[in-house]
């Protein structure tokens, strides 16, 4: 509405995960895309679990904080920094059950 032409990128998720992380992909996509000159002006995640579409946003600063982030997981592997960082994603890791650092 109001934002001209442009792509949106809508993902369709059947599998359980946070809306943080489908966001994260959905704005990296949308920063690749602007950098070859697309236009992308919406962002959104749809779950069949419950039939619930969520925005997501793709701004400017949303997707500078999506590089960043990117950028650090990036910086880690190849300085082969694997330090365990239990947090609140540990409620939904494949490894809660076994791992010994979840919180
Ligand atoms: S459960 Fe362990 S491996 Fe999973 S996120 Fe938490 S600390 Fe990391």
């Amino acid at each position: 509405m109001g934002q001209g032409p442009g792509i949106s990128i809508c993902f369709i998720q059947d599998s359980v995960v946070s809306k943080d992380e489908v966001a994260m992909q959905v704005q990296l996509y949308s920063m690749g895309l602007k950098m070859v000159g697309e236009p992308v002006i919406k962002g959104s995640v749809t779950f069949l679990e419950d039939a619930s579409t969520n925005k997501l946003e793709v701004g400017d600063a949303e997707l500078q904080t999506a590089g960043a982030t990117a950028g650090n997981y990036i910086d880690g592997i190849m300085n082969r920094d694997f330090t365990v960082c239990p947090g609140k994603f540990c409620g939904q890791c494949n490894y809660k059950f076994i791992c010994r650092y979840r919180k």
